[in-house]
C-alpha cells in the first residue's frame, strides 16, 4: 500500500452547500460568513417550495395531463432531484410527488443529520417535512 506522500496537513474539504473545497475545519466552515449566508439562502429557498406544496395538503390541485411534466425540485438534505408532481392517466397532481418526497422516512433522516451538521435550531425542522397522515389524506 502506498502511502500519499505530499498531502498536507490540511485535508480540503467539500462543501456541498457552498459548492467550493475549502482547507477549514468542519464546524469552521460552518460557522463562516459564506457559508451561513448560502445556508440561509438555500432554507429560504426550499421553505418556499415546501410552503406551497403544503397548501395542497387535503385540497389536491388537479391540472391537466401533461401539465409541467418534468417539473423537478432539488432537496438540499438529500442532495437528489424529486420529482415534482405526478402525472396519473388523465390528469397531473400538482406537488404530489414532492409532499410524498417531504413525507418519507429518508428524507426526514437526512433532514435531521443536516440539521446537524449546519447547527440550525431544532425548531425549524418542522418547515421542511410533512408528516405521513398529513401526506396521506
Ligand atoms: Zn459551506
Ligand atoms: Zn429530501
Amino acid at each position: 500500500m502506498s502511502s500519499s506522500a505530499g498531502t498536507s496537513f490540511y485535508q480540503f474539504q467539500y462543501c456541498d452547500l457552498c459548492k467550493l473545497s475549502h482547507k477549514q475545519r468542519k464546524k469552521k466552515h460552518v460557522y463562516s460568513k459564506r457559508h451561513q449566508l448560502t445556508l440561509k439562502n438555500t432554507l429560504l429557498k426550499l421553505t418556499e417550495k415546501v410552503k406551497i406544496a403544503k397548501l395542497s395538503l387535503g385540497c389536491p390541485d388537479i391540472q391537466s395531463f401533461g401539465w409541467e411534466a418534468g417539473a423537478r425540485v432539488w432537496c438540499y438534505f438529500c442532495q437528489c432531484e424529486v420529482p415534482k408532481h405526478q402525472a396519473r392517466q388523465d390528469c397531473t397532481i400538482a406537488n404530489a410527488s414532492f409532499i410524498h418526497h417531504l413525507a418519507h422516512v429518508d428524507h426526514a433522516k437526512k433532514m435531521h443529520a443536516f440539521f446537524w451538521e449546519n447547527w440550525i435550531p431544532a425548531g425549524q425542522k418542522v418547515d421542511f417535512f410533512i408528516s405521513r397522515e398529513d401526506a396521506v389524506r
